[in-house]
């Protein structure tokens, strides 16, 4: 099946006589006709569910549609993006560790590698965009558990070197974690450049109304902890499940099967089977809404290219962005809905910009239906340092342009309208 066919298609599959759509599980618990079943269960020698925190239903179907769309082995679906980047790191990091990590990544998961990680004795080495393959080999040391980068950057919109950074994280036999929120699989799917685990917070276009936050993590299955020989957590008996080996039990499943019944188990950041319905609907129209997303950002980003009061455009969809070439590479079918701007005459009329804006609203949110606008550098990273924020790509005058899939004249007549008030 093509992508487009697997977003409606994939996950729940109906039998004779059952519902066409995903019946929403809403049960916590499970009958089973005999002790020793359950018993099974919790040996994980049979499959099968014991208890929504772990997994339910309704959530395994909605798991398997976006595994199949990442072309992985297995997916787990969490509570917020927040967490499933933290359990993604965590499954294979403890205090002590390090992770090597593109600074050009959203801005709440700098706080949460830079900041909260920190605390839990897990130290996240940075590196810029602009950094040399040897400067990067440099931070590795033989506490590195992983490699972490972002497919588009929210919101600098730089795009990832997915090959050059797998290979230098293979080098070091590390696998390598892309956030692929902006693209979703619909537009790149990094397991295809050597990625092994991909992360989403699926509240982003994945859901695509702004109606529920939620996030996924979706498993290869190439990377290869046994030969990598440094990954005891996963090819060594697990404690905490009656000595299980996961390598050995499960496979080219066992980093997701490990996230799910040790972190998912113990850190109970499960979504609720009613908000993965949610998502199941979005992800049914996903393709044909990142295609006009793309189509509207792309007629946005070269009407303001040719805007007098517009400083500077930042679409890697243009021609004329120094990100082009990598877009060309990795999205071929284009970047996203969002376009980063400035507005000439710095923050302040940047600001005027916005609440002049009429069709287009203020938001925290992005990537969703509506067209939608955000100051970054006020808001969504204002916690970040000066420095932080240059390396984040990120300057006072950015203007965020969540660009949604209205009729793309009013789109414009809008940004007009707006930028006649200055
Ligand atoms: C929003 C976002 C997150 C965090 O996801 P939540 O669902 O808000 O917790 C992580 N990564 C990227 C790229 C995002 O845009």
């Amino acid at each position: 099946m093509r992508v487009e066919t697997q977003c409606v298609q994939e996950g729940y599959k109906p039998e004779n006589g059952q519902p066409r759509i995903l019946p929403i599980y809403q049960s916590t618990t499970y009958k089973y006709d005999s002790a020793e079943h359950l018993g099974k269960l919790f040996d994980l020698s049979v499959p099968g569910h014991m208890y929504t925190r772990i997994s339910n239903p309704t959530v395994e179907l909605v798991e398997n549609k976006i595994a199949a769309l990442e072309g992985g082995v297995g997916a787990m679906l969490t509570s917020s993006g927040q967490a499933a980047n933290l359990l993604a790191v965590l499954n294979i990091a403890s205090a002590g560790d390090n992770i090597v990590c593109s600074s050009a990544i959203y801005g709440g998961t700098i706080n949460l590698f830079a900041f909260t990680l920190k605390r839990l004795g897990i130290e996240t080495r940075f590196f810029t965009p602009e950094a040399t393959d040897a400067e990067i080999h440099a931070l590795f040391d033989e506490r590195t558990r992983l490699m972490f980068g972002e497919t588009v950057a929210n919101p600098a919109l730089l795009v990832c070197d997915i090959e050059r950074l797998a290979s230098i994280a293979h080098a070091h036999n590390a696998p390598l974690v892309i956030d692929n929120t902006f693209p979703t699989p619909v537009l790149c799917r990094p397991f295809e450049f050597g990625c092994d685990i991909v992360t989403h917070s699926t509240t982003k276009y994945m859901d695509g109304h702004a109606s529920v936050v939620g996030g996924c993590i979706v498993d290869s299955g190439n990377f290869d902890w046994q030969a990598a020989g440094r990954y005891p957590e996963l090819t060594e008996p697990d404690e905490s499940y009656h000595g299980v080996v996961y390598t050995e039990s499960f496979g080219k499943t066992a980093y997701i099967t490990k996230a799910r019944v040790q972190l998912m188990r113990d850190f109970g950041c499960t979504p609720q089977p009613i908000a993965v319905f949610l998502l199941n609907l979005g992800l049914e129209t996903l393709a044909v809404r990142m295609e006009r997303h793309c189509q509207n950002a792309q007629a946005v980003a070269e009407y303001l290219e040719k805007h007098p009061k517009v400083g500077w455009v930042n679409y890697p969809g243009l021609a004329s962005s120094p990100q082009h070439a990598l877009a060309q590479k990795y999205l071929p079918k284009g970047v996203c809905g969002v376009v980063s701007f400035g507005v000439k005459g710095g923050r302040e009329k940047a600001m005027q910009f916005m609440d002049s804006l009429k069709l287009a609203q203020i938001v925290v949110h992005v990537a969703d239906a509506r067209t939608s606008v955000l100051h970054p550098a006020s808001t969504t990273h204002r916690q970040l340092t000066d420095e932080q924020l240059v390396d984040a790509g990120i300057s006072a005058d950015l203007v965020r342009l969540s660009v949604g899939i209205e009729n793309i004249d009013d789109i414009l007549e809008d940004l007009e309208q707006a930028f006649d008030k200055l």
